[in-house]
């Protein structure tokens, strides 16, 4: 897997679904009435019962009722005003890079920003880019006009969106040492937002973006940096990667934080974890706090591998570990927790 390709870059295809047709999913809450006003909104830019393993690079996930990518933020804003009115809900997806998605899917419109991918370099030395622009895309241009600041991002995958809301970083650094200001956009009404740094309350892989908004774009103050530089140092880091996080995996990356002073993968593997397996959910034998799908792995399955690791670790250990990804939808038995 190429660390930089953001999944939501991905054209759609279309799934086959006509709107008006027989709900594919039984458990979908979009009749056809709905169906038809969200196509007649967003007309390819949406699709139907859009198996969610498809948008995330753990390759896990059961269906979306909708599934939409709008490609202006006007559009974006349209569709949220007709989910408000509708009382359909909304949730938010970038990458899915940091996400598992239950077995039963997502009920009502998962918004994914991947067709807002803008990005420019504006008054010389600042970057202000789209929400579904990938990290990999505001590396390579910082590059290329040789600003520093972002070298962090060698090898993150994922949005910029997604990135913010996780102040997604390296030892080299995070979102929150660059970024000027955030604009959201309110899934109630639609409107705009912006956030200075400070407001946004970045910390360790956290941030206090609220849940209740979309980010839509971000300014990242960048300073002149030689490009040989920067790219030395970004060699360097995926280097340090590629020799110690396994390789063509569909994983999340690291599956919990690391603890303040510790490392979640030392703890992991001193626990005696690293290698356990639990359907197609495997506790890598390269990086134990990398937990992968080795092949048809369901949501159940990764789950009950995070508690069986957690609870090990909690066992030897006496912390306990908290999750870096983010867990959405619903279970087969309709839970949400
Ligand atoms: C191979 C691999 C390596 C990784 N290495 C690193 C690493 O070194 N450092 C690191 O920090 N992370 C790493 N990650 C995790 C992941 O790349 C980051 O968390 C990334 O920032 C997630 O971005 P995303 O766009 O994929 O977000 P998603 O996974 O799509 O979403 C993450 C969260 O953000 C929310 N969200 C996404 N977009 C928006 C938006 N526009 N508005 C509001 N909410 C939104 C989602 O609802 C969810 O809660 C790695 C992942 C993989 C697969």
């Amino acid at each position: 897997m190429n660390d930089d390709v953001l999944i939501g870059d991905e054209e759609p295809g279309g799934n086959g679904e006509s709107v008006g047709g027989a709900v594919a999913n039984p458990r979908s809450l979009l009749d056809d009435a709905a169906r038809a006003a969200l196509r007649a909104l967003l007309g390819d830019d949406v699709r139907f019962d859009e198996p969610m393993r498809r948008h995330t690079t753990a390759r896990i996930g059961g269906p979306a009722d909708a599934f939409a990518m709008p490609s202006t933020i006007e559009r974006l804003v349209a569709l949220l005003r007709w989910c408000a009115a509708a009382g359909v809900a909304v949730t938010v997806v970038g990458g899915g890079s940091n996400l598992l998605v239950r077995d039963a899917g997502i009920r009502g419109v998962v918004l994914n920003t991947g067709r807002l991918r803008r990005i420019e370099l504006v008054d010389g030395t600042a970057i202000e880019v789209e929400a579904g622009c990938s990290t990999g895309k505001v590396l390579s241009l910082a590059m290329k006009h040789g600003l520093g600041g972002v070298e962090f991002l060698g090898g993150v995958p994922g949005s910029v969106g997604g990135g913010m809301i996780m102040n997604a970083g390296t030892y080299l650094g995070e979102f929150k040492d660059v970024t000027a200001w955030v604009e959201s956009v309110r899934l109630s009404d639609g409107a705009r937002v912006r956030r200075d740094n400070a407001a946004c309350g970045f910390r360790y892989r956290d941030s206090d973006l609220p849940p209740t908004e979309v980010v839509v774009g971000a300014r990242l103050e960048l300073r002149p940096r030689p490009r040989a530089e920067i790219e030395a140092e970004v060699k360097a880091l995926r280097k340090r990667r590629a020799e110690r996080e396994p390789k063509k995996v569909s994983s999340n990356g690291s599956t919990f934080k690391n603890p303040p002073g510790d490392f979640a993968g030392r703890l992991i593997e001193a626990a005696g974890c690293k290698g356990w397996q639990i359907g197609d959910a495997l506790c890598s034998p390269v990086h134990a706090n990398w937990l992968v799908n080795v092949g048809d792995a369901t949501c159940a399955d990764m789950l009950a591998l995070i508690e069986r690791v957690r609870a090990r670790v909690q066992e030897a250990h006496g912390l306990t570990l908290q999750l870096e990804v983010k867990i959405l939808g619903e279970d087969v038995s309709g839970d949400t927790r």
